[in-house]
């Protein structure tokens, strides 16, 4: 049940000035983008139309704790389908930062790992100019799991599990990375400091 009382009408002003949020109110609520998501074949309730819905509506608090918002792959299958060009990907990105911004204010927690993910995955990309997988998995499992040994346990369970279907799908090799044993030691492009630069005009960007 909706409390209208409860809905916060400045929500869908506040997602669209977030970079990525611009478009939320062209929206004419179609369902094009969840009838060709992916994601619905997992979990099948995922509804990013749902999501925009409920921001428009000014559900803010709704939206910003559910963990259906941090679930998108960023395949941009809806993002291409979509006949509003409302750029949902870019808009889901947008509305996490907001729970971020919250979470980092002490208003919200959030309950997903995935901001922990795409931190370790920035990490590697500033560092190196690629993503390198075990340089990122070092990262993540221990904060993940809240501890060093707790995080290399967690880690070898996902190994053995879709760590081994990726190897015998030729995605990974038996320490990490593609192929056999590429990606075991990390390889910098040549001009990481031109990356270093693109990370510090976005974080100037952010403030
Ligand atoms: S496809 Fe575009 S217009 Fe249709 S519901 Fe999704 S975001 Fe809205
Ligand atoms: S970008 Fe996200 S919401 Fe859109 S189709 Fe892919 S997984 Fe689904």
């Amino acid at each position: 049940m909706i409390k209208t009382w409860e809905l916060d009408p400045g929500f869908k002003d506040e997602i669209m000035k977030e970079p990525g949020g611009e478009h939320l109110t062209s929206c004419y609520q179609c369902s094009t983008c969840t009838i060709g998501c992916p994601i619905t074949e997992i979990v099948p309730s995922y509804n990013p139309r749902k999501i925009i819905q409920m921001s428009l509506l000014g559900m803010r608090e709704e939206v910003l704790s559910s963990p259906d918002l941090w679930i998108c792959l960023i395949c941009q299958t809806c993002t291409a389908r979509c006949p509003q060009d409302v750029g949902i990907s870019d808009l889901l990105s947008a509305i996490r930062r907001i729970a971020e911004k919250d979470e980092e204010a002490g208003k919200l927690k959030i309950e997903s790992s995935r901001p922990l993910f795409d931190t370790a995955f920035l990490h590697t990309v500033e560092k190196y100019g690629r993503l390198y997988d075990i340089g990122l998995a070092m990262e993540y499992y221990p904060k993940r799991e809240g501890s060093f040994i707790a995080g290399q346990k967690a880690m070898m369970k996902d190994y053995m599990d879709f760590g081994m279907r990726m190897f015998f799908k030729g995605k990974m090799g038996p320490l990490g990375g593609h192929g056999l044993l590429k990606g075991v030691l990390p390889s910098k492009i040549k001009k990481t400091d031109v990356m270093k630069k693109i990370f510090k005009w976005a974080e100037e960007k952010e403030k």
